[in-house]
């Protein structure tokens, strides 16, 4: 009894603060499913000051699920571009054709169901079921990690596989009967905005009484994360077959890897960094100037590094001059059309390299 009176204070207490200090969200202005999903599968990977132009064009262009239902694969792609995990916005794609058909367009509102859909796990699944339809399911992203960890003093890392549970099941647990919705967003909000990940204004928080890591003094410390092993260096050498006129090849990553169906360069991957003689001898090059080009050179003297998740990727461009390509080429003009990884699109939008 004692217990639940707590954990209510605790939980009224939050839901006031969040209230009284939410940002005007685009997507709380109208919480359907359809703007809570995808503002969710935008925000899994980047911040919300980054994630929201992101949703301010995608419902511009496709305002609703039917609308995002007949786009193009091509064109959501090149929306999504520069938020990586490319395979996100296909799912976005296949899911939105699959609601319209299936469910009319309305996002079932069970849990299960929900989870059927591709690219909706968990968690996507508790935003849309406890936002839009007020079931009691709690959320728990990295903003709710990192609240329960400190103020509860809890030390399981959270890349671990039963750490999502667990973190559940005290999230559930402190939502009692309160509106799922704004318990929901209560937690992540106090997560991104008061208990941040760096340096949180402790002595201003209205759980500092009995937070435990703020007690114990070990706020840096929490959450806990194992350390992931060490990146993978790829080395991607980008050739820039370019013709007389100013056409170039561009082709479509097809294979099960990063940048999956994005466009780029014709692509010569080594294990280290390439020595132009090397290169030379790489039978691409042949095929891409009929083995008879006008010169190759290194654009950038030093790779540009690309870090994601579990890879770094090292980067040159080396421009070859044919005199004629082996296949149809494109003008940079054309390339809006063309999903590219970004840094192709920064290297395209570098009047230079076109140049001599
Ligand atoms: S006192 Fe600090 S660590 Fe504890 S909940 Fe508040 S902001 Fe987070």
């Amino acid at each position: 009894m004692i217990i639940i009176f707590v954990i209510r204070m605790w939980t009224e207490k939050l839901i006031k603060w969040y209230h009284e200090n939410k940002r005007d969200l685009p997507w709380r202005k109208n919480p359907e499913p359809y703007n809570i999903w995808l503002s969710e599968i935008i925000l899994q990977q980047t911040t919300v000051s980054q994630g929201t132009p992101y949703y301010l064009r995608f419902i511009k262009k496709y305002p609703t699920i039917f609308d995002l239902s007949k786009a193009k694969e091509n064109q959501v792609l090149k929306l999504w571009q520069g938020l990586g995990y490319y395979s996100r916005a296909t799912n976005l794609l296949l899911t939105a054709k699959y609601i319209s058909k299936n469910y009319n367009g309305i996002f079932p509102n069970k849990i299960k169901d929900l989870k059927e859909l591709r690219g909706i796990g968990d968690y996507t699944a508790s935003a849309i079921a406890s936002i839009s339809y007020g079931v009691p399911s709690s959320v728990v992203d990295g903003n709710v990690y990192r609240l329960i960890s400190r103020f509860f003093g809890v030390f399981i890392s959270i890349n671990t596989l039963n750490a999502y549970n667990e973190f559940k099941k005290r999230a559930d647990e402190l939502m009692l009967d309160y509106n799922p919705s704004d318990f929901n967003q209560a937690m992540m909000e106090f997560g991104a905005i008061q208990c941040k990940s760096k340096n949180p204004n402790c002595v201003k928080c209205i759980f500092n009484k009995d937070c435990y890591a703020f007690k114990n003094d070990c706020v840096g410390n929490l959450p806990v994360k194992n350390k992931l092993n060490k990146l993978k260096s790829r080395y991607f050498n980008y050739i820039f077959a370019l013709d007389p006129k100013g056409n170039f090849i561009i082709n479509q990553r097809t294979k099960k890897d990063i940048w999956n169906k994005l466009y780029e360069l014709p692509l010569v991957e080594s294990n280290n960094n390439i020595k132009i003689e090397k290169l030379k001898a790489n039978k691409l090059l042949f095929k891409l100037s009929s083995g008879d080009y006008n010169s190759l050179m290194k654009i950038n003297s030093k790779p540009i590094i690309q870090k994601l998740s579990h890879q770094k990727i090292n980067i040159t461009f080396w421009k070859l001059n044919v005199f004629k390509l082996p296949k149809y080429g494109i003008k940079v003009k054309n390339l809006k059309n063309f999903p590219v990884p970004i840094v192709l699109e920064k290297f395209f939008n570098h009047k230079a390299n076109f140049e001599g």
